[in-house]
């Protein structure tokens, strides 16, 4: 369905960066026949990140909670849009350009492009947050990406094979099954879940050192899941203490990383102490990333200025710039700070598709309606030409934006609750009203978090993988070898 190239130039051009849940929420409701449109992430698919940590035990692979992202830039119905896989580099707000480079394993004669854009979606989400501890990331591993998933079943086994050994002292032996997770918001509690079945439902029966596994989750406040209600906290921080193999450390920070030994420092006696460990999992939350950090200070210190990432209006323009818009975890509107979270990235990203796609329509209703000119040929050409620039010019420094949003419903986050695993099929979770909120916990809260994740997988693929993955390894149990 490409229309000519010429004919695609003319119109503006919008470049989105980044295939997460803000990008490709935006990429699916935009009207690809009215822009240009070009994808620029290193990740050539979509991931969808809730069930992520059951990928570091087995309970799910990978692969079937990941999307192609070239699946969603054909359009049957539209113009298809252009994914390119790198990284960008950095942004100039005045030339209006990106750079990229290709930062895969295989690399051409080209490796780095420019692109101008007239309008940049940046969904780029964040980075993992190491507050500068030395060593963090040398010697942890963390929660984000596909590749790290890998890394940790692949740890947890190896850990265990290596325990093995003929003559391995018992203090190494101690130290390789000594797994310590950072960081008690959702990402560190999940995970702490997780492998918590996997030791019980798998390990325990094939390593006979498995029952020396110890777990430690270490969270610098006094409580784990600080977002939750505190009858969920008390329930999550009970049941997880309640399996021998595992230990919550609260006012505990992690101050110090080297390859084999942490140092934690009690917030309270400000004590440290020295600890050793097989495996280290690092979930103390997000940073911006590095093109975050380069758009802000290109913008300059006095105008975006949050520790969060770019700040934003109520209708995502990047506070400084002109035609550079964010959602998702990369963003903050100060005026109304929200969770970075994929349910608050994906709203925004279908907000903002749809408000391009009424304003770029609308102007050019409005522009098709005031047309004198009888001549059909003429207008035509007229027509095509005013459609082209249309978007620019409302959206450009004439400051009509204003006046053309003017009657837009602004962005409204519709929270629909917070769910979390907490192991052994259970779960907790969360809804707040507006004068109350409704806690839940156990059995069918599990089934309930199973269900709502299950539907918001994006595809019917996604969805017999990922129902056939949970029915294989509560029959078979989890894959247990290495590599
Ligand atoms: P992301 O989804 O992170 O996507 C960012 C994209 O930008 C990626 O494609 C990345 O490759 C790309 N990118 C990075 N750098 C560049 C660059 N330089 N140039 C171009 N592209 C770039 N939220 C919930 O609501 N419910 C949950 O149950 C939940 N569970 C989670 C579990 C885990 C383990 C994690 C880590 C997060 C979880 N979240 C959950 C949070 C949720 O995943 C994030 O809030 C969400 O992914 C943010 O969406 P985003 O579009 O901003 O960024
Ligand atoms: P988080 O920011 O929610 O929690 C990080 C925790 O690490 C905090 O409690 C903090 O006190 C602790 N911490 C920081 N530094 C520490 C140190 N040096 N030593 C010990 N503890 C330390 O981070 P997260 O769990 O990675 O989540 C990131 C985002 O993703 C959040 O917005 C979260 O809501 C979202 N998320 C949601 C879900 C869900 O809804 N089920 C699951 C995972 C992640």
């Amino acid at each position: 369905t490409r229309l000519p190239e010429s004919e695609r130039k003319k119109r503006p051009k919008v470049v989105i960066l980044g295939t997460g849940w803000g990008s490709l929420c935006f990429l699916r409701k935009l009207h690809t026949d009215l822009f240009d449109v070009t994808i620029i992430s290193p990740r050539n698919y979509f991931l969808f990140t809730p069930l992520l940590v059951g990928g570091t035990t087995g309970t799910v692979e990978v692969r079937s909670i990941m999307e192609p992202i070239r699946k969603y830039c054909k359009r049957a119905d539209a113009e298809d849009a252009t994914f390119y896989e790198a990284e960008c580099l950095s942004v100039d707000p005045v030339s209006k350009k990106v750079k990229c480079y290709d930062n895969s394993a295989v690399k051409g004669e080209v490796s780095e492009f420019e692109l101008e854009y007239d309008h940049l979606i940046v969904g780029v989400g964040a980075d993992n947050q190491t507050f500068g501890i030395p060593g963090v990331k040398e010697n942890a591993c963390f929660l984000k990406e596909i590749n790290d998933t890998r890394n940790i079943r692949d740890k947890i086994i190896d850990c265990l094979e290596t325990a093995s050994y003929p003559g391995q002292p018992e203090k190494e032996i101690d130290r390789l099954l000594n797994f310590v997770v950072v960081g008690g918001g959702p990402s560190g509690v999940e995970f702490t879940a997780e492998l918590n079945d996997f030791l019980q439902s798998d390990l325990l029966k094939t390593y006979p050192l498995a029952k020396r596994i110890n777990v430690t989750l270490v969270e610098a406040l006094p409580h784990i899941l600080t977002i939750f209600d505190k009858k969920i906290i008390d329930h999550v921080e009970k049941r997880l203490q309640s399996s021998n193999n595992t230990k919550i450390w609260t006012k505990t920070a992690v101050v110090g990383v080297r390859e084999k030994e942490i140092t934690v420092k009690n917030t309270t006696t400000k004590e440290e102490s020295i600890h050793p460990y097989g495996l280290l999992v690092w979930a103390t939350g997000n940073t911006p990333r590095k093109i975050t950090t380069q758009i802000m200070q290109s913008i300059g210190p006095n105008i975006q200025n949050n520790r969060r990432g770019l700040v934003v209006d109520d209708y995502f323009r990047v506070a400084g710039t002109d035609g550079i818009w964010s959602i998702g975890d990369a963003s903050i509107n100060p005026s109304k700070p929200l969770a970075q979270t994929a349910q608050v990235a994906s709203q925004q990203g279908r907000y903002l598709g749809r408000l391009f796609n009424q304003l770029a329509e609308e102007m050019n209703n409005d522009l098709i309606k005031k047309r004198e000119n009888p001549d059909a040929h003429k207008e035509e050409k007229e027509k095509q030409q005013e459609k082209l620039n249309l978007f620019n010019s409302i959206t450009g420094s004439n400051k009509s934006f204003e006046e053309a949003v003017k009657e837009k419903p602004l962005f409204k986050y519709k929270h629909m609750g917070t769910l979390a695993y907490v192991g052994d099929h259970q779960a907790v979770a969360e809804f707040k009203g507006d004068h109350s909120t409704t806690v839940s916990e156990g059995y069918i809260t599990y089934y309930l978090w199973r269900s709502v994740y299950f539907t918001k997988l994006l595809s019917v693929r996604n969805r017999a993988l990922v129902s056939f993955d949970w029915l294989k390894s509560s029959v078979f149990g989890r894959d247990i070898s290495r590599g």
